[in-house]
């Protein structure tokens, strides 16, 4: 990161930590970008890059901050799989993310329980996983289950419990893992009003999805792009991203080409950072 920023710096590019922007809007003449930033201030741009990436979902459980960090779990590493080794642990989800961490986990730990909102996981998750998952003895599949309570002391988890369908039992389990995997919402919220085209689950379409002619990583917006997790159909991984990032400097470079040539005609470079 440290040597990403002191490289960006040489280009010229100008940080602004911490700083969120609020709203995307066009300037009257049609020809700029106006973001405006929460401390009020406006930033003038002739194209943006939308890269405000996703944040993942959390259940409304009771206590779960209490012991999110040590027995609740968003992703499942090697870390957290020797944490959970010999032992039993819950897995919420039904995805291909929660399909691939019961697969990973099964492998050292005593039993999986998956916890399934749904009547099945087929409906969900891909074929193979599915297979995968019914052919290993030690993973237990719950559908309609709902987590109903978390129990433990100092931020350490020591059992779960949840409910299947409308039934007032809980089944309660001796569990000091708990695994997350419920998807992840955009963080787009700032793009309202901004006329720029969102999938259903509100992550920025791109390219052929967006409409007319654009560039991969175009929006519905000429001039706007898009990348990483924010982006519609985007494989959300570090590396993906990245990658989004560098292809879009080539796009960068030819719509300010095309651009320039306009803008040299009527206007010089704007200024970039004006106080509110
Ligand atoms: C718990 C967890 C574990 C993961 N593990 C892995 C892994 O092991 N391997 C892997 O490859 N991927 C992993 N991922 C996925 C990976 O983190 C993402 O794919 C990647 O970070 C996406 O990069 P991004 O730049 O698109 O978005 P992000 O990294 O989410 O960055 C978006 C940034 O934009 C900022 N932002 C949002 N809205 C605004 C606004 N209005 N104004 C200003 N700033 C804003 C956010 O604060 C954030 O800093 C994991 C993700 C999570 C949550």
């Amino acid at each position: 990161m440290a040597r990403a920023y002191n490289q960006a710096q040489k280009f010229g590019v100008e940080m602004a930590i911490p700083d969120e922007v609020t709203s995307l809007r066009r300037d009257q003449d049609n020809r700029r970008f106006i973001l405006t930033l929460f401390n009020g201030e406006r930033i003038i741009a002739r194209s943006v890059v939308i890269a405000s990436g996703a944040r993942y979902r959390r259940p409304s459980i009771d206590h779960l901050d209490v012991f999110e960090g040590s027995s609740v779990h968003y992703w499942a590493s090697p870390l957290e799989r020797k944490l959970c080794a010999g032992q039993e642990v819950a897995l919420v989800g039904a995805g291909n993310s929660a399909g691939q961490a019961i697969v990973y986990l099964a492998s050292k730990v005593a039993k999986v329980w998956a916890l399934v909102r749904g009547r099945d996981l087929a409906s969900s998750m891909s074929h193979y996983l599915v297979d995968r998952i019914q052919s290993l003895p030690n993973v237990e599949v719950v559908t309609h289950a709902q987590v109903t309570g978390l129990e433990g002391a100092d931020g350490l988890l020591e059992a779960v419990r949840w409910r299947v369908g409308e039934a007032t039992a809980e089944t309660r389990r001796p569990i000091r893992h708990l695994f997350l995997f419920i998807g992840a919402s955009p963080n787009t919220d700032w793009l309202s009003g901004s006329a720029i085209a969102l999938d259903a689950k509100g992550f920025v379409l791109t390219g052929d999805a967006a409409g007319g002619d654009r560039l991969s990583l175009e929006t519905s917006r000429r001039g706007i792009f898009a990348i990483g997790d924010v982006r519609a159909g985007s494989v959300k991984r570090v590396a993906a991203a990245v990658g989004e990032g560098a292809q879009v400097v080539a796009a960068l470079h030819g719509f300010l080409a095309d651009r320039r040539q306009i803008l040299d005609e009527v206007t010089d470079v704007p200024s970039l950072h004006t106080p509110a």
